[in-house]
């Protein structure tokens, strides 16, 4: 098996991937991988492997370890690396390298790889676009597979090691900024990857002790985050949050679309409305303040507010009447500052 085969099978490389490798690791990152070859080894072990010294292993270990390629954890009195996979390594890059994107489209454009290109892709207008598309795919993929046990276990009401996401309405927001010291900001990576809407990307807010040495992104002070946030809202992207957030710390405030956000996407896929993301709000709607004027149907990601058939007369004009269907409202309570009419509120979900 050659050096690339060896690493392909180490790091689960998707096989769409393998004619595209060099976009995203280097020979010298696939070497590393492959002499660690599935084990735990200490930077010793790699120096001895490698034939240099202990500082040369050890830089080029760190260096990997930033970048996604490898792993590490405690052990004695020093670290041990072990190979990271291709999911974690995509997961850096679209946050904090987009060389890729760049090079695959290169790449494609040049015909370096035409000969792997069946005349039915070569109808498509875009290579490199549907290789992007097909990233995010294979990624999303991932990600449902791995959430799956733990979907299921929150449907089954079982104890779970991390506390599912709920909904922050934006008038909570002074109460999570009061009770955090430290601010990250780092891209969207679901927005980075999906790529089906314009909403801003710079807009996943980590808090202090979720905060890792991989967290890497922007530190922030106070106003800062609030202004993403309230940019975001405006943007109609919601807010979500650790559901334990007032009793053990917020951990993160991720600001989502429902076109690209993972998590969103596959509770609405696995019908996880009100557990995954916890949603202890519901939308109200006062009849008689509403003016049917439509907007809150554009801001609802889960269609609660829709065009109606019937028509009724406001200021001497027919329009159509905007029906508001409670029990399709996840809670997010993004609709309510958007009516002009005041006409929406949350209210406890029973
Ligand atoms: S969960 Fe939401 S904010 Fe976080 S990365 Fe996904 S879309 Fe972006
Ligand atoms: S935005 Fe407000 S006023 Fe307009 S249709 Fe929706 S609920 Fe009615
Ligand atoms: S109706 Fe419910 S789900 Fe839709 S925007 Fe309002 S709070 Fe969110």
């Amino acid at each position: 098996m050659s050096m690339v085969e060896k690493f392909v099978v180490l790091f689960s490389v998707p096989d769409f991937v393998v004619p595209y490798l060099s976009c995203f690791v280097s020979e010298s990152q696939m070497d590393l991988v492959v002499r660690l070859d599935g084990q735990r080894c200490s930077v010793s072990d790699v120096a001895k492997s490698m034939g240099c010294d202990l500082e040369q292993a050890g830089v080029l270990l760190e260096d990997c370890y930033y970048k996604s390629i490898v792993n590490r954890e405690v052990r004695d009195e020093g670290f041990v690396y072990f190979g990271a996979d291709f999911y974690g390594r995509l997961d850096f890059l679209c946050k904090f390298d987009e060389s890729y994107k760049v090079n695959l489209k290169r790449c494609t454009d040049s015909g370096e790889n035409k000969n792997r290109v069946n005349k039915d892709q070569k109808a498509e207008d875009d290579i490199g676009d549907r290789l992007l598309k097909a990233l995010d795919d294979w990624c999303y993929q991932v990600y449902a597979e791995g959430m799956g046990p733990y979907l299921e276990q929150l449907k089954n009401n079982e104890v779970v090691d991390r506390a599912p996401e709920t909904f922050l309405l934006i008038e909570d927001l002074e109460e999570l900024l009061n009770s955090v010291s430290e601010i990250r900001m780092v891209p969207c990576n679901c927005r980075k990857l999906a790529e089906r809407c314009s909403k801003p990307t710079e807009t996943c807010l980590s808090f202090d002790g979720s905060i890792t040495d991989r967290t890497f992104g922007r530190p922030l002070s106070k106003d800062e985050a609030r202004e993403i946030v309230k940019v975001a809202h405006r943007n109609g992207l919601m807010h979500q949050i650790n559901s334990d957030w007032r009793e053990k710390g917020p951990a993160w405030l991720c600001n989502c679309c429902s076109c690209c956000c993972y998590p969103t996407r596959l509770a609405q896929e696995r019908g996880m409305k009100g557990i995954f993301p916890v949603s202890n709000q519901v939308a109200l709607r006062d009849d008689v303040l509403c003016l049917h004027c439509g907007v809150c149907t554009k801001r609802c990601n889960f269609s609660a507010f829709y065009v109606g058939d019937t028509e009724m007369e406001m200021n001497g004009k027919l329009r159509k009447m905007i029906q508001f269907d409670q029990d399709k409202c996840w809670g997010c309570g993004i609709c309510v500052d958007s009516c002009v009419a005041k006409a929406i509120s949350m209210t406890r979900r029973v």
